[in-house]
């Protein structure tokens, strides 16, 4: 994008621009909105327009909580100028105020998804957004795994003249960074409720790094698989199988699997239940393990300062809760620390990227990624297809 000059060209950008609203419909973060700014400031500074489409949350019948106008106040504010908006994405409207916009100009679409033909990625819908502008660039990482009208099918009609935004360019090569040119050693941390959500990642970037920890919830069905007692932890009794076969493929392979030595058990989830520390594999009735321990957190740290590169997908416990969150916490400081000397840390795909935002872990990291489906099928290896639509010439 950078060796483009867009000067009197009507860019057509596909956007993230789903935001959080609150109860008066004003935008709560406006992360996603910034994140586009580099891309949309570009194609202003040249002296181009931008055509800015997306969706906003999941609109069944059009209703009006779902109506791009509701954020129209915040992209006015964030690039300090007036913001033209157009109540329909595509007819008459669309293209009449697509044609009268001049250079420096904004023009905001309706919500993609007021139209059902955005999901099934309908031909058709996807030529008349096309055909409002000349330049064709997606930008919206958080819906690169979609194959929809507006971050793929519409690609094929600008065939010399599409390209990736900054942020899409960001995410990629973040993830090209773990994925591909990762200075060893590389650990890839996996929390989160459920091991069948990451099987996937799991086989994909064994191939790639020294070491996995594995905590949160997901951790319990090793450990039990192992033969370990987890009380009244959750688990997934369908995947003890898989679990075992994941210890097996990485000793193959070289790689070492780190499971909590001890974890924060409790007798409810709740944040006045009673707590306390156990060894992780003689968890008795009735409790159950809700966060990484302090033993497990010393050793994790060990581990993650001798690392290079860091992934990190997914919190070490109930995190939400404050009782439960000392073990996401203490991930977290390690995590910031090997940054700050030097290492490469990605956090991304699931409730770390809230964690690391909550706990204000952000800016100590290298890089996190604004998408969470489309993080993790990156990291299963799957190729996208908004990234697809913009490499195929
Ligand atoms: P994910 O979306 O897969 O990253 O899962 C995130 C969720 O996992 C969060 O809402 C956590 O509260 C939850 N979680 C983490 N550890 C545990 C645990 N030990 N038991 C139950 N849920 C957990």
């Amino acid at each position: 994008m950078k060796d483009i000059n867009f000067k009197n060209r009507k860019v057509l950008i596909r956007v993230d621009f789903n935001v959080p609203l609150d109860s008066k419909l004003k935008v709560s973060d406006d992360t996603r909105i910034l994140a586009s700014k580099p891309t949309i400031k570009k194609i202003l500074d040249d002296g181009g327009s931008c055509i800015l489409m997306s969706h906003l949350g999941r609109p069944k019948a059009n209703e009006k909580e779902f109506s791009m106008f509701n954020i129209l106040y915040k992209i006015e504010e964030i690039f300090e100028r007036n913001v033209i908006f157009s109540n329909d994405c595509i007819g008459w409207r669309a293209k009449e105020l697509s044609q009268g916009l001049k250079p420096g100009e904004i023009l905001l679409l309706e919500n993609l998804r007021y139209y059902q033909e955005e999901i099934n990625g309908n031909y058709s819908f996807a030529k008349k957004l096309a055909s409002l502008g000349d330049f064709y660039i997606n930008d919206a990482f958080g819906t690169a795994h979609r194959a929809h009208a507006s971050t793929s099918v519409i690609a094929q009609f600008f065939p010399k003249a599409k390209c990736f935004g900054y942020l899409l360019s960001k995410e990629i090569k973040a993830i090209g960074k773990i994925m591909e040119s990762g200075e060893k050693p590389i650990v890839a941390i996996l929390g989160g409720a459920k091991v069948s959500s990451k099987i996937k990642v799991i086989l994909n970037i064994i191939d790639k790094v020294d070491h996995v920890i594995i905590g949160g919830g997901m951790a319990y069905t090793f450990i039990k698989a192992l033969g370990g007692d987890i009380g009244d932890s959750i688990f997934e009794p369908d995947k003890e199988d898989m679990a075992l076969s994941i210890i097996d493929l990485a000793k193959e392979k070289k790689v070492k699997i780190h499971l909590p030595k001890d974890v924060i058990i409790a007798d409810r989830l709740d944040n006045s239940a009673n707590i306390k520390a156990s060894d992780s594999f003689s968890i008795p009735k009735n409790w159950q393990g809700l966060d990484c321990g302090p033993k497990s957190s010393i050793v994790f740290n060990d581990i993650i300062q001798d690392c290079k590169t860091i992934l990190w997908n997914g919190p070490l416990g109930v995190f939400e809760l404050s009782r439960f969150s000392e073990g996401t916490k203490a991930l977290g400081r390690s995590v910031v620390n090997a940054t700050s000397n030097g290492a490469f840390s990605l956090v991304g795909g699931g409730d770390s990227v809230a964690a690391v935002k909550m706990f204000n872990f952000e800016s100590g990291v290298s890089y996190v990624s604004t998408g969470g489906g489309a993080m993790l099928e990156s990291l299963e290896g799957k190729s996208l297809p908004g990234i697809r639509a913009i490499n195929m010439r």
